[in-house]
């Protein structure tokens, strides 16, 4: 098997070693003569995957016994409605800051239910750095202020955490289990699996349980907190295969050391890039603020942008796949994700100083 290095924003790469364990537990798991897959999510057999997942994920992230955690058909925008669906009540108004292109979706699909205020946000310029919150506007009747840590598009980060005095929700797809937090800063924390924990279709959300009230009318079952934390993610059948594929990707991170061992591998990661990228300024381009620079996504644009199609060419052709930047901005993306090897940010880097040395 050739060796490819898979950039890809989302769904993001594997660990091989999960993908090979995957394999060989495929048929027949655990001696049984049947695949997870096939296995009723009642049963012992799944039920003790569920369990261990999510004591995995509160282990690796020293969740607090007050927050209860969901693993849910969908995706993170899954989340975008169940968020004000569940946290409006009856305060009808809530404080998002918009970072970017995802916190725009969230904003969107906010609005149909109550009164939305931007507490931070640039209109019209490209996202390239994030307001301090001393230029905020914060509403204190807000039901909670919604924020995106890592704008996985345009390659910004926070790296610090907002103070409210209102329950404070994150958008986490894109750096969940990549650095320490400290989960009772947050109301709710919520992800999509793709980018860092697993394949897509499944979600996961660490909610405290002071937040579970009844939801707007309406709310469909599978969207109320309440309900979904009563029956522990099995009000429905839950995407069994993906929770244990999760499961199995939790394993490794504590094997591999957990949280802080792949938070130094990804500072070094991304510091290595960007310096890189810095260092060549004559021929490649990063715009954003160094203070917000993501360590998950890298975005980055040759200064002259005729050569990008032929960047990309080749560097498909060199075993380093999917590293086209998402159709707005153009450019470059080099996603990093947890599973993402040091060596193969080394080979990317080596891959573009020849590129500059020949076409520069
Ligand atoms: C990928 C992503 C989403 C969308 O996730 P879906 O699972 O497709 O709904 C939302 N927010 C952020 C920050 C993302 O990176």
């Amino acid at each position: 098997m050739s060796k490819v290095y898979n950039f890809s924003a989302g769904p993001g790469m594997l660990p091989v070693d999960v993908m090979q364990q995957a394999q060989a537990e495929m048929l027949d798991w655990h001696g049984l003569g049947m695949s997870i897959m096939e296995l009723g999510h009642r049963g012992p057999e799944f039920q003790a995957v569920a369990d261990q997942a999510i004591a995995d994920l509160r282990e690796l992230m020293a969740i607090p016994s007050n927050y209860h955690v969901l693993f849910l058909a969908g995706g993170a925008s899954t989340h975008f409605a169940m968020v004000p669906l569940n946290l409006m009540g009856g305060k009808k108004t809530a404080d998002y800051v918009d970072t970017g292109i995802w916190s725009k979706k969230a904003i969107a699909e906010a609005r149909r239910y109550g009164n939305i205020n931007i507490a931070a946000g640039l209109e019209e310029e490209r996202f390239i750095s994030i307001p301090p919150q001393s230029e905020w506007n914060l509403n204190p009747e807000a039901a909670y202020l919604h924020y995106t840590p890592n704008e996985t598009i345009e390659g910004i980060e926070f790296n610090w955490v907002p103070e409210v005095n209102v329950p404070l929700v994150a958008d986490m797809s894109s750096m969940i289990l990549s650095r320490h937090i400290n989960v009772s800063d947050y109301g709710i924390i919520y992800a999509g699996a793709q980018k860092n924990m697993g394949p897509a279709g499944i979600n996961v959300a660490i909610i405290r349980e002071d937040l579970l009230q009844e939801p707007l009318l309406n709310t469909p079952s599978l969207y109320n907190y309440k309900l979904q934390c009563e029956h522990h993610s099995f009000y429905n059948t839950p995407p069994t295969y993906n929770w244990y594929l999760v499961g199995l990707v939790l394993d490794w991170m504590k094997r591999k050391g957990g949280v802080s061992h792949f938070e130094k591998i990804n500072q070094r990661k991304s510091e290595k890039l960007y310096q890189f990228i810095d260092t060549y300024a004559e021929f490649y381009i990063n715009n954003v603020d160094p203070s917000c620079r993501s360590r998950m996504n890298v975005i980055f644009k040759c200064k002259d942008p005729v050569l990008e199609p032929t960047f990309l060419k080749l560097a498909t052709e060199a075993g380093l796949a999917n590293l086209r930047g998402h159709k707005l901005l153009g450019g470059m993306r080099a996603s990093i994700y947890n599973a993402m090897p040091e060596e193969g940010v080394d080979k990317l880097i080596e891959f573009m100083h020849e590129f500059a040395k020949k076409y520069g």
